[in-house]
């Protein structure tokens, strides 16, 4: 049988990488997926390609990416998301601009952007996160997939933190976006990245893959290459720190590993307090920071 083609560029030049199953909601009990990565565009896929009703029951309503596990995870994610206000105000000086955040969660990175005095709107597909929002932020969100989101003006700038991989057709939301892009517009995405070392050490354990949820897994090369050939300029690069994705590989190696010498060492691992865990994570992640990071930040500009 054929690889199946890659439905990012079209490329038949396809390669079998690995074999997993939903871990992080369905605890292993769901069928197979693949993971092909793309010799021609360098980025990877998940195979069989579901349509978005099929992709709707791997949803289920507790899943929240941005419910934090502990005080301590909330504390770290608080100090990311204001280290992107900073570098935001650092790209825009000028605070009379309209930001649109696609998949915009509960509303909290939002909420910071507003309280520096930026203009915002988002979008976003949960009740839940609408409701959240505007109960805690006064926050108007619009109810709805990216999709079928009508625009009612241009935007200066547009973020997509972690969704851009969720999309069944990442090619038309770029080319959505660029539309709705003022001149000079900016385009901030984060996404994992499948070429870090954390894809290489844990492969199917490693909770960047999400699968099935995620349909799409890229590379720094792949990424900025796609974003090129949609006419967009990169301004910044960074590689960010994913500790939680180690805890969850110790979880993981823990639960369904078949190697029994590795399944005890990651049990005894896994017992350690969540806040333990996660420190000697993110020292890890510092020590591996030479080798890739497991998440990526992209600042384009419309050509
Ligand atoms: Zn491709």
């Amino acid at each position: 049988m054929n690889n199946p083609k890659c439905p990012l560029c079209n490329s038949f030049d396809t390669k079998f990488d690995l074999k997993a199953k939903d871990y992080f909601m369905l605890n292993g009990n769901s069928p197979d997926f693949h993971v092909y990565c793309c010799e021609t565009c360098k980025n990877s896929f998940t195979s069989p390609f579901m349509s978005n009703e099929e992709l709707g029951k791997y949803y289920p309503d507790t899943y929240d990416c941005y419910k934090s596990h502990s005080k301590f995870s909330g504390f770290l994610q608080n100090l990311k998301s204001l280290n992107d206000v900073r570098i935001i105000k650092k790209t825009m000086h000028d605070k009379n601009k309209n930001i649109l955040e696609i998949g915009s969660g509960s509303g909290m990175f939002l909420n910071l952007l507003k309280k520096e005095g930026y203009n915002v709107d988002g979008v976003e597909p949960s009740d839940s996160g609408v409701s959240y929002a505007k109960e805690n932020y006064n926050l108007d969100l619009e109810l709805a997939y990216f999709e079928d989101f009508e625009f009612k003006k241009k935007y200066d700038l547009i973020i997509m933190f972690h969704v851009l991989e969720h999309f069944n057709d990442p090619v038309s939301v770029l080319e959505k976006i660029k539309k709705n892009l003022n001149k000079d517009g900016i385009l901030f995405i984060k996404v994992p990245r499948v070429d870090s070392w954390g894809a290489k050490i844990f492969r199917k354990y490693w909770s960047g893959y999400d699968l099935p949820r995620h349909r799409f897994h890229f590379s720094k090369n792949g990424l900025i290459g796609l974003l090129n050939k949609y006419s967009f300029h990169t301004i910044l690069f960074k590689s960010d720190l994913y500790p939680l994705n180690t805890v969850r590989a110790i979880n993981y190696y823990s639960m369904f590993s078949k190697n029994k010498v590795k399944k005890i060492i990651f049990k005894a691992l896994n017992i350690l307090p969540h806040i333990i865990k996660l420190c000697l994570a993110i020292l890890f992640d510092i020590i591996m920071l030479p080798f890739k990071s497991g998440r990526m930040s992209i600042i384009v500009q419309k050509k």
